[in-house]
C-alpha cells in the first residue's frame, strides 16, 4: 500500500513536470490552437452551407469507441442528428480533442421532408 501511494506520487510528479516542460507547453499550444482552427472551420462550414442552399447539417461523430457521451448525445440530437440551419445549434468541436464534423445536407431526408409537411418540426 505505501509503495502505491509512493507510486502515485512521483507518477503525479512526473506528469506535473511533463505539462510545464517545454514539449509539455508546446503539446498544450497545439492542442488548443487546432481547437480554435476546428471552430473556425465548422463556423465557416454552416455559412458555406447556408450560403449554398443547404437547409440542413447533420452532427456526424466519428462512430467508434472513442466517441464521449455528450459527442454521442449532438450526433443524435436536432431531429436524429440534423439541425435546421437557422435553428440554434451546438458548438463545434464540443471539447479539446473532439473529432466531430458537421456534414452540410443539400437534399432533404425524407423523414425530415415528412415531418415539414406535416407540421411536426
Ligand atoms: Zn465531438
Amino acid at each position: 500500500m505505501e509503495f502505491r501511494a509512493l507510486e502515485k506520487r512521483e507518477l503525479r510528479a512526473s506528469i506535473g513536470d511533463y505539462w510545464t516542460s517545454d514539449a509539455g507547453i508546446t503539446r498544450r499550444i497545439d492542442s488548443l490552437s487546432q481547437y480554435f482552427a476546428y471552430k473556425v472551420v465548422n463556423r465557416a462550414w454552416r455559412i458555406v452551407g447556408d450560403h449554398n442552399g443547404a437547409k440542413w447539417l447533420r452532427w456526424r461523430d466519428m462512430g467508434d469507441a472513442r466517441v464521449c457521451l455528450q459527442c454521442q448525445r449532438y450526433a443524435a440530437g436536432g431531429r436524429r442528428g440534423y439541425y435546421y440551419i437557422h435553428w440554434f445549434m451546438p458548438e463545434m468541436p464540443v471539447h479539446l480533442g473532439c473529432r466531430c464534423q458537421w456534414e452540410i445536407i443539400f437534399r432533404e431526408p425524407e423523414f425530415l421532408r415528412q415531418m415539414r409537411l406535416t407540421g411536426n418540426l
